[in-house]
């Protein structure tokens, strides 16, 4: 990714200034759901505001998953040698009954989802109470806004390794304040994403230090939030 985002600038230079000022969001949407932008465009919006790394992940249930992976693998592909951003598909498995959840994990994987989210248990709408540990089980990368998390489930998240969300969205993010005070007390590790559907939604990483501070956590703490989006981006290129 350093490569590509800092050119000809020297490799410790460039190391300090993605970790200093660049966003990793590894939680978006698109048109393929209910968001706005293309992918394209979404991309370059995400490079124009100052992101290092983008995720997009759109809604999915059984009826769309293998329509809408492999078009947006097939963006990613045709865009990646042009863009200065680390670009990975991925997918929101959304609103699926929990017996479902393993198999539609699996089955992004299969299409070609780097970064698979589950859509958490978030306080604003009727998720099926369940999910989050479902989703955890089943081994997602990331479980999004998942409201009044379980201590049971906060400790499989930490088992697990499954990061938990901080998020940038209005509505879930009610729940940010419970989450990371919960979290950070049973070493469940974190991350921060803007779950973004318009160009506004998009945000510079100074924003998302300040969502985090809103939230609760201590200064010294959120490098390490930073940290563990980057290491999973690490993770999953490995995978493959
Ligand atoms: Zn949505
Ligand atoms: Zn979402």
């Amino acid at each position: 990714m350093s490569n590509r985002v800092c050119g000809g600038l020297s490799f410790t230079f460039c190391m300090v200034f993605l970790y200093l000022f660049m966003m990793i969001d590894l939680h978006t949407h698109t048109v393929f759901s209910d968001g706005e932008l293309i992918p394209f465009e979404l991309v370059r919006r995400a490079e124009a505001i100052g992101y290092s790394a983008i995720a997009i992940t759109d809604h999915m249930d059984a009826s769309n998953i293998d329509l809408i992976i492999p078009r947006v693998v097939k963006a990613v592909q045709k865009m990646k040698p042009f863009v200065s951003i680390e670009v990975l598909p991925g997918a929101e498995i959304t609103h699926a009954p929990l017996q479902l959840i393993p198999e539609l994990v699996k089955e992004a994987r299969n299409l070609g989802a780097k970064i698979v989210v589950v859509h958490g248990e978030t306080i604003v709408e009727p998720v099926l109470k369940g999910t989050n540990k479902a989703a955890i089980e089943a081994g997602a990368d990331i479980l999004s806004h998942p409201g009044l998390i379980s201590i049971e489930d906060l400790l499989l998240a930490k088992e697990k390794n499954v990061l938990l969300e901080i998020t940038a969205r209005k509505g879930h993010s009610l729940a940010n304040g419970y989450v990371a005070k919960e979290a950070i007390r049973f070493g469940a590790p974190l991350c921060i994403n803007t779950d973004s559907h318009s160009p506004s939604d998009l945000i510079t990483k100074d924003t998302a230090r300040q969502i985090l501070l809103a939230a609760g956590i201590e200064e010294n703490r959120i490098d390490s939030i930073f940290e563990n989006a980057k290491s999973l981006i690490d993770k999953v290129l490995r995978r493959n």
